[in-house]
């Protein structure tokens, strides 16, 4: 059951702002769901099937079967955790708010985040921030290739009591190339951030343009009894008047 009603922003600190502050950019983050794009490895394209055209029947109707990870989306504790919360009962509270995007660009393809990459922006990271990681996935050449995140450098961003984290990556934890079930051993980095409750926002784009701090806005579908759900996610930034 998805119970949870849109509940009311505190947002003091934003209310105050916003008299004086006014949108000046936005920009979508979002990746587009389309055949062809990029995926994690294994899994499938998404199917569009035109189950009315308008050829025939004077409208179009489009049926699309996807993976709820694929494109940029939204990772609840269901996806590693067997009795954590689905998708549909995420606070969105979590996913709305100040973010501050952390340039990571200078990371090798396929290296490892830790706990010293994130020591370098300790001082703009506050408690309930939205933590954004730009790797430079998004223009790597090798799909496989992607950051991941070091057990320490979670339990980093946990005790900072950030409230979302948001990667352009498509994991937080290398591939499990050894196959097998999939545990905390395996998916390390999952457990720590999913496992303290702060939702997860991967496959970000167009993270170049931002730099610092804005306001991040991730709306995940809300889908049932569900381990993830694609999302579009756009970031203001704000000028003054
Ligand atoms: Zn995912």
């Amino acid at each position: 059951m998805c119970s949870q009603a849109l509940r009311t922003r505190k947002g003091e600190h934003l209310r105050g702002e916003r008299q004086k502050m006014k949108v000046d950019r936005m920009f979508d983050l979002s990746m587009t769901i389309e055949k062809g794009m990029r995926l994690f490895p294994g899994i499938p394209e998404p199917v569009f099937t035109k189950v009315r055209t308008h050829q025939e029947n004077g409208l179009q109707v489009t049926k699309l079967e996807a993976v709820v990870h694929s494109g940029t989306h939204v990772d609840s504790p269901r996806h590693v955790i067997s009795n954590g919360e689905v998708i549909c009962n995420t606070n969105l509270d979590r996913l709305i708010g100040e973010g501050t995007v952390l340039g990571l660009k200078h990371k090798p393809p396929g290296s490892v985040i830790t706990e010293d990459d994130l020591n370098t922006y300790a001082k703009d990271i506050g408690k309930n921030d939205i933590v954004i990681l730009n790797t430079g996935y998004e223009k790597s050449a090798e799909p496989e290739k992607y950051c991941t995140l070091a057990p320490e450098a979670a339990h980093w961003l946990v005790n900072r009591e950030i409230k979302c984290l948001a990667v352009d990556m498509p994991s937080l934890d290398p591939i499990n190339r050894k196959g097998g079930r999939a545990s905390d051993q395996t998916h390390p980095a999952h457990h720590i951030i999913l496992g303290a409750g702060i939702p997860l926002v991967e496959c970000l784009v167009n993270l170049d343009a931002l730099h610092g701090r804005m306001f991040f806005v991730c709306l995940p579908l809300k889908i049932s009894d569900c381990d993830a759900a694609p999302a579009r996610v756009i970031a203001l930034t704000f000028s003054e008047p």
